[in-house]
């Protein structure tokens, strides 16, 4: 299992500093939270551990190594989107084990994984459907299934609920919390719903304007907030 560190990470577009130095340790297997308003820099964060985003400066390592100038696909990590963006033409069994037929693995490994991950995700009646036959919350578990098959060290979610009516997030969010229980992976999980950073984390980080705010467990944060942005925040249901 591998843990994240961030040192002092900055990220500018432009003229524009972002990010303005981060400096996180997430530890190996903890199921992490990133919370705050639109805007405050989440997205930007969690691409730059995925390395989908270059860092201005500062360094990432990923269970141990430095991987601050790495190829996404270095850093063994899978990152889970809001809009999932099935391939339509594809079934279920096809959807999950894509990543893996542009790898070029064998028939039987795809397989086996795909199985797998159908399994952990109730998944395993539709995998001969189409994306257009599920629901919502389906297309969200093949979506989820697809980063499961990669075997990743650490799983990126970025709002991956935020396209669901109100039953099916809280039902998806016992969902990945019981996920995470079976697979111990470490997790980053952004959103900004107070809710779900209360419910889902082990630890949240608070961020507010590209700054972090306050990192500690829900409990610390709803008994000690640390700033009047955190009790405000932590405190004011959506
Ligand atoms: P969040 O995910 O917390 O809503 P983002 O990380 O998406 O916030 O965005 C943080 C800020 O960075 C916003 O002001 C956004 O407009 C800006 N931003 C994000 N991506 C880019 C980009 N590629 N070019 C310029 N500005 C960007
Ligand atoms: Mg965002």
């Amino acid at each position: 299992m591998s843990g994240v560190q961030l040192k002092n990470i900055r990220k500018s577009f432009g003229a524009l500093e972002i990010i303005k130095g981060i400096d996180l340790e997430i530890a190996p297997g903890e199921f992490t939270v990133f919370v705050g308003p639109s805007g405050c820099g989440k997205s930007t964060l969690l691409r730059m551990i995925a390395g989908l985003e270059d860092v201005t400066s500062g360094a990432l390592t990923i269970g141990g190594r430095d991987v601050t100038d790495r190829e996404p696909s270095e850093r063994g990590i899978a990152m889970v989107f809001q809009s999932y963006a099935l391939y339509p033409h594809m079934t279920v069994a096809e959807n999950i084990g894509f990543g893996l037929s542009l790898a070029r693995r064998p028939k039987a490994e795809i397989d086996a994984k795909v199985n797998a991950a159908a399994d952990a995700l109730q998944l395993t009646h539709l995998l001969d459907r189409k994306p257009k036959a599920l629901s919502g919350g389906q297309r969200q578990r093949v979506a989820i299934g697809r980063a499961i098959v990669r075997n990743p060290q650490v799983f990126l979610f970025d709002e991956p609920l935020s396209n669901l009516d109100a039953s099916l997030r809280a039902q998806m969010r016992l969902e990945i919390a019981d996920l995470h229980a079976r697979l111990k992976t470490t997790m980053i999980y952004v959103t900004h719903d107070q809710v779900e950073a209360m419910t889902m984390a082990d630890k949240i980080v608070v961020l507010n304007g590209g700054k972090i705010e306050q990192v500690g467990s829900p409990m610390a944060l709803y008994d000690r907030p640390a700033t009047p942005f955190v009790a405000g925040f932590i405190g004011s249901p959506r």
